[in-house]
């Protein structure tokens, strides 16, 4: 059994319901889930990996536009499958991939691209103290 940290972005909450169905359909449990209005102060900490990137105040601006839902998965293999159910970050090559893709089925573009997961086991510890630890937890 492995932990990953799944993120429902803003412009997929409207879809929480199929969302959260995906999940369980999928074989994983949902050991925490929390709805949040990040700040933006919190989703520079969140993404520092990419604060000097173009499109990081895009990133932001979305990330802050309305509340998203934090979910710690827990499954076989939870990082890899959570990430290859979701499929690639630019929602229209997710489309080319296949329309069974959470991100195919609910992004928008590149940006809004409604999921996220953890892209390791050591990021997916810290992306869960993030949301449900107290130390540096919103
Ligand atoms: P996430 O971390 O949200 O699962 P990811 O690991 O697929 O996404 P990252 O490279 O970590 O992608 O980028 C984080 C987020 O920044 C993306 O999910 C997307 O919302 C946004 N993003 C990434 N690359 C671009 C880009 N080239 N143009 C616009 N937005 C981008």
């Amino acid at each position: 059994q492995e932990r990953t940290l799944a993120i429902i972005k803003p412009d997929a909450i409207r879809h929480l319901g199929e969302i959260i169905s995906a999940v369980y359909e999928n074989g994983f449990n949902i050991a925490r889930m929390r709805m949040v209005k990040l700040s933006q102060n919190e989703v520079m900490y969140f993404y520092s990996e990419h604060k000097t990137k173009d499109f990081f105040p895009r990133l932001c601006e979305f990330m802050t536009s309305g509340p998203l839902v934090a979910m710690e998965l827990v499954g076989p293999d939870a990082v890899n499958r959570w990430r290859s159910m979701i499929g690639p970050t630019d929602t229209q090559r997710a489309r080319e991939q296949g329309s069974h893709l959470l991100r195919a089925r609910f992004g928008t573009d590149g940006t809004r691209n409604a999921l996220h997961g953890s892209d390791s086991a050591s990021s997916a510890q810290r992306e869960i103290s993030f949301f449900f630890g107290s130390k540096y937890g919103v």
